[in-house]
């Protein structure tokens, strides 16, 4: 048993107890052992919060962009030197393996390393003489205080799309992360403090709805960064922009992977699996849907059963161990009424994931369905665990129908052999970020995570040069010397 421990809150660079008076217990999916107690920040805190941010923001936005940058580096050489640690943070907060950790870590290193670039990023443009001695010049300046709100499924990446950018950029920022995986968030707060950030430029409270509305509706928020469920995160969009707030709000996923008749399948069904299993299914890229096209149906499925089948599942700190736990017992009860739900509409069950040896924690096995369609609930919602559905389509016109056809449109990926069936997949998919023979094919981050349809709320995305854009506005000067 490890000692419990009341996570703080960080407000004007200082690690502060709470003085909630609701507080959530917080599990370790693997063990169902209570490894920290939650606040739910009261009003005053996130007040305080927002006010301390917004005292920074005068001195954080005049310091020199080369010199803001200096603290990026600094920050990323702490990223690089605590890896190992804040992959074993994730693991014992979120349950997946330490693998998955540390792939999720490096991603969000990634960012750091993009956000260092911010002198040359952060350049205007300028064009001489657009009439006789008159210039123009377009300069970006940052827009003030950004609140993040963050998921449970990546506790470390996820905020780490926004941070370095939005600072860099000279706002500064309040984060909530999930109430469900506080944790990586106040290591992150530490390693920002060691790297050199004044006090008050990042800040991090907690909670659940009543924090994000309070945020949501706080005369000095400018910004919102939002990364959650689709439902949410079009309430989110309504509410932020409602109140005058420039916002980003990415949502969940339904992702199809088309895999073609023409396709090396044992090369591909690999990909596919670990695209709907890595991270127990619990990925906005998640492959959660794969559509066998043409004459390929009935040994996808065998191939598929056949690699779900060498998973091993277990706790993520067992080296051996290939599939995590969910995130918790309520979650892990919402998937089995999804399994027995597509059982009743008819789906044929081919791995049944729901009896695990595990005694302890939240584990769901690999969850494969076969001749799921389109009216089955399992097709039109996003489960968000180890749950693959199985689709037939004749031909390519049939599987992007059908893609198309979803609500969402995070990701999409083919899997063939033919450069005329790749084309037709990457012209006419309905998703943001597609894939050929690539089962997670998620941007890295000089890209933008480009989400379409229930996926995505707002115009400019997370990372990549959208980020930059995101986080600043722009002054357009024109002068004329008498
Ligand atoms: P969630 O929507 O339940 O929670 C996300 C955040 O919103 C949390 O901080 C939570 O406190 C807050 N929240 C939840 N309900 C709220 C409400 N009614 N009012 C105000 N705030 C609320 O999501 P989750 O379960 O933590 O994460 C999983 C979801 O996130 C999945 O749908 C997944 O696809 C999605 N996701 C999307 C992306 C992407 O890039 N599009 C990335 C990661 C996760």
């Amino acid at each position: 048993m490890i000692a419990t421990r009341n996570v703080q809150s960080f407000i004007g660079g200082k690690f502060r107890d709470s003085r909630a008076e609701k507080t959530d217990p917080i599990p370790n999916p693997a063990t169902g052992e209570i490894i920290a107690s939650l606040p739910h920040s009261p009003r005053e805190e996130i007040n305080e919060a927002v006010a301390a941010a917004k005292q920074a923001f005068p001195v954080w936005s005049e310091t020199p962009v080369p010199e803001r940058a200096q603290v990026m580096f600094r920050f990323k050489a702490l990223f690089d030197q605590h890896i190992d640690e804040l992959s074993e943070i994730v693991t014992r907060e979120n349950g997946k393996t330490l693998d998955e950790s540390r792939g999720e870590v490096k991603r969000a290193i990634e960012v750091i390393d993009f956000a260092c670039g911010a002198p040359t990023l952060m350049m205007g443009q300028n064009l001489d003489q657009i009439a006789r001695g008159i210039d123009e010049e377009l300069t970006r300046f940052p827009v003030g205080v950004v609140a993040g709100i963050t998921p449970f499924n990546f506790p470390n990446m996820v905020p780490m799309w926004m941070i370095p950018v939005a600072i860099v950029t000279g706002n500064t920022f309040v984060l909530k992360p999930s109430q469900l995986t506080p944790l990586s968030a106040m290591r992150i707060a530490e390693l920002l403090e060691e790297a050199g950030l004044p006090p008050g430029v990042f800040n991090v409270v907690h909670g659940a709805n009543d924090a994000v509305n309070q945020l949501l509706t706080h005369p000095d928020v400018a910004g919102i960064s939002f990364v959650g469920s689709a439902t949410v995160a079009a309430y989110i969009y309504a509410t932020a922009a409602a109140n005058g707030k420039r916002v980003q709000a990415l949502g969940g996923a339904k992702n199809h992977i088309l895999v073609m008749d023409d396709a090396d399948l044992e090369l591909s069904a690999p990909h596919v699996i670990s695209s709907a299993f890595g991270n127990a299914g619990q990925r906005c890229l998640a492959g959660s849907v794969a559509v066998g096209v043409g004459k390929i149906g009935d040994a996808l499925v065998r191939e598929l059963a056949n690699d779900a089948a060498k998973l091993t599942v277990g706790p993520g700190t067992d080296p051996k161990t290939t599939l995590g736990p969910v995130i918790r017992g309520e979650r892990k009860k919402k998937l089995i009424e999804y399994i027995d739900g597509a059982q009743s509409e008819g789906a044929q069950l081919v791995s049944d994931g729901r009896q695990v040896d595990q005694t302890d924690g939240f584990f769901l096995g690999p969850t494969i369905f076969d001749r799921v369609t389109p009216n089955m609930k399992i097709w039109k919602e996003e489960l968000f665990g180890p749950v693959l559905a199985v689709m037939r389509a004749s031909d390519i016109d049939e599987a992007l129908k059908l893609l198309n056809a979803s609500t969402y449109g995070n990701m999409a990926s083919i899997f063939t052999s033919s450069g005329k069936n790749a084309r037709e997949f990457k012209r006419r998919a309905q998703a943001g970020m597609l894939g050929v023979n690539i089962g997670v094919a998620a941007p890295m981050a000089f890209f933008p995570f480009t989400g379409w349809k229930n996926s995505f709320f707002g115009d400019l995305h997370a990372t990549g040069q959208d980020s930059i854009r995101f986080y600043t506005r722009h002054k357009v000067v024109t002068t004329r010397w008498l």
